[in-house]
């Protein structure tokens, strides 16, 4: 077997399980190998019948002892099948299989996990699972059998036995490309050990030996790439000298507030940057209306007025035109020209844009990916902004500051990535913080309460539209999905509309919508004619409109902590009180306690990081939008030794001395690893 290979080169997966396999991000063997376990059940321990004196779970081997009975319970079968070893007898009770009468024959032997109960002094085992003893492997007893996220149409089963299979196939296709002082350094096995015994430990030691290398290798990977970047754009460039603030007054007079003290530390910080004659990389994190973009503004006012240009990359159009109103509002009584590029806009008008860019009119550029097109050339390219920089990768921002002869760079998040990770993930970025709001915010109340309230809440919903306010509503999803009986946006929203809320103007927007729709759906409601908005995650970013005062998210438990946040931060942006609703119907306890971090907590910061404690960062990072990878085994925040160690053994490699041959194999890797991930 070549682990490059398409999974449909294995005997047994046709076109049918392919798709299944698909599903679950399994497309060549290679995937199969490091699809790597969510969870144990150790079955090492194989007892005799006889042993068995108390209920619970056991594994042990039997014989079909006698025939297979199948009996009739009303509407139900129940199929008993009798079994012993030479130590005693027990019944393995099946319900509505009436099959298996042809699947167990007499004399054959078999390994059975599952409930033993007692009835009388009988013995009976409830729906086991079973396996045919034969030469090859047993894979669900007997030893530590791994359990794999499923889909439905795969089961345990058979992912163990093709697991197992491919296994046994590939151990000298598993190659090594960690290097090997590395390797001793910090005492890690091999790779095909790892692999093999991450699947199927053979003892507990051997399990934590495998993961320590698989966490190990996948940061490192992590940390080598970031590492790598930061040594590509921040070796001491050289970079414009902007040091004329004498303007700073003048635009600080045409704004309606003073900057809140975190915004002047910030600003300092910035100046501080781009006066000193090297290139500025600096992330400005801050909770959302912590006033990220007015300092964004003042410094692109700051650039032009030293004759730069300045472009700001937004990741949404809404996003983008709302950023184009705000500055050329403010920008316009300067005369600074400032213009909107974006995807949807026609060639002729872009043709006209991009004259104006490189001609060096247009003074400030704002828009989305468009930004980044061929066609735009700017005459003198100072200052290049990225908003919510977690929506793009590395390599856009790259290419943003390759437009200019070595650009000032300033990304913004909102984001409340955690401190210690920050420092990680954007190790090529210095870091600012705005850890202050505005002042004059009203706090916001949040509750948490299931779909019983719903009546209740549409007539509180109603009394603060007929008082002038708008409303939100959120739903996970586009369309129903297939088992989750998830709230959706078309249909739930079609019954608000249609019913609940027939008096009202309510409107849609998700994600696949055309921008242009979007765009307008989202100028009607900011501009008050729509009373409720009814949309995916969508509206998480950025958007601004004060009037806004209840934001109700059904199926909350679906959604990141840090993106609960997010979307509780598009209201309480006006002088009314605000009401963030969250619905949860699920019992669980971690989704409970998640919801009472919301209720309890409005930092971003706290809120990330419990996040991260309560649903393990493979959540936390999960969605590709983060522009970050997703880690297939290793854990951030239990993994942090590893981390650290990773961080020395990244710098260890770069070091090395003829980096390139040594490590050739090692780079492949990283490459391969950040192509598929995060498309740098
Ligand atoms: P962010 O981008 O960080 O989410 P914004 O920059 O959009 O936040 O600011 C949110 C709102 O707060 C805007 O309406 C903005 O005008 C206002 N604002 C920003 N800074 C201040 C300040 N220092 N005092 C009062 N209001 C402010
Ligand atoms: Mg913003």
């Amino acid at each position: 077997m070549n682990i490059k290979d398409s999974i449909n080169t294995i005997k047994n997966i046709g076109e049918k399980r392919e798709k299944l396999l698909n599903r679950l991000g399994i497309f060549t063997i290679y995937d199969l190998l490091t699809y790597y376990p969510r969870d144990y059940d150790d079955r090492s321990n194989v007892l005799n019948i006889s042993d068995i004196t108390e209920e619970g779970i056991y594994t042990f081997y039997a014989q079909i002892s006698g025939t297979v009975s199948n009996l009739k319970r009303g509407f139900k079968t129940l199929t008993k099948v009798p079994l012993k070893d030479s130590t005693g007898e027990i019944t393995a009770l099946f319900y509505n299989q009436p099959y298996l009468k042809s699947t167990f024959l007499p004399f054959e032997l078999y390994i059975f996990t599952g409930k033993v109960v007692f009835s009388g002094k009988k013995k009976e085992i409830q729906n086991p699972e079973y396996e045919k003893v034969t030469e090859k492997d047993i894979v669900s007893g007997g030893r530590i059998v791994p359990v794999y996220s499923l889909t439905n149409g795969v089961n345990q089963k058979f992912l163990r036995t093709l697991i197992l299979n491919v296994l046994s196939h590939t151990e000298n296709e598993i190659k090594e490309f960690i290097p090997k002082e590395i390797k001793e350094n910090y005492f890690l096995c091999d790779r095909s050990f790892a692999i093999s015994n991450i699947h199927y430990p053979k003892s507990n030691d051997d399990f934590f030996i495998a993961r320590r290398r698989l966490v190990f290798e996948e940061l490192l990977i992590f940390q080598t790439c970031l590492l790598g970047i930061k040594e590509n754009i921040d070796t001491n460039l050289k970079g414009f000298v902007i040091k004329d603030f004498s303007c700073v007054k003048d635009f600080l007079k045409q704004i309606p507030f003073d900057p809140t003290n975190a915004q002047k530390r910030v600003i300092k910080e910035i100046k501080k940057d781009i006066s000193s004659g090297k290139v500025m990389n600096r992330l400005v994190q801050g909770d959302v209306g912590s006033g990220k973009t007015f300092v964004a503004m003042l410094l692109a006012f700051v650039a032009i007025n030293n004759g730069y240009q300045v472009s700001l990359m937004a990741p949404t159009e809404v996003l983008a035109k709302q950023h184009f109103d705000s500055f050329s509002n403010v920008f316009e009584k300067f005369g600074i020209k400032t213009a909107l590029l974006t995807g949807s806009q026609k060639k002729k008008e872009k043709d006209e844009i991009y004259e104006n860019i490189k001609s060096g009119f247009v003074k400030m550029v704002i828009g989305t990916h468009a930004v980044i097109q061929e066609g735009v050339k700017f005459s003198n390219l100072g200052l290049v902004i990225t908003d919510e920089q977690h929506r793009f990768g590395v390599r856009q921002r790259l290419k943003l500051s390759e437009k200019g002869e070595n650009p000032h760079i300033l990304v913004m998040t909102a984001t409340p990535i955690p401190r210690t990770l920050a420092l990680i993930l954007y190790g090529d970025l210095d870091i600012s913080i705005i850890d202050e709001l505005p002042p004059g915010r009203q706090k916001i109340d949040t509750l948490c309460v299931d779909s019983s309230y719903h009546e209740r809440i549409y007539t509180f919903i109603k009394k603060e539209i007929d008082k002038g306010r708008q409303i939100y509503i959120v739903c996970p999803m586009v369309s129903e999905s297939d088992k989750l009986e998830l709230k959706s946006v078309t249909e739930y929203g079609e019954t608000l509309k249609n019913d609940v809320f027939n008096n009202y103007n309510v409107e849609f927007v998700y994600g696949k919508m055309k921008p242009k729709e979007k765009q307008e759906v989202m100028e009607r409601f900011s501009k008050g004619e729509t009373h409720i908005l009814i949309s995916t995650t969508v509206i998480e970013v950025g958007i601004n409109v004060p009037n806004a005062t209840v934001m109700l998210i059904e199926n909350a438990e679906r959604f990141g902590l840090a993106q609960l946040h997010q979307l509780r931060g598009r209201i309480g942006r006006g002088s009314e009180k605000s009401y963030c609703i969250l619905i949860c119907d699920s019992k669980n306890k971690v989704a409970k306690q998640r919801m009472e971090v919301m209720k309890k907590s409005d930092d971003g910061f706290y809120i990330s990081e419990k996040d991260l404690m309560l649903r393990g960062p493979g959540d936390f990072f999960g969605t590709k939008q983060h522009g970050l990878p997703e880690l297939k085994i290793a854990n951030l925040y239990k993994d942090t030794d590893i981390l650290k160690e990773t961080r020395e053994a990244a710098l260890d490699i770069l070091n090395m001395k003829d980096t390139k041959t040594i490590n050739a194999k090692f780079f492949d890797e990283i490459l391969k690893y950040f192509d598929g991930n995060v498309g740098l």
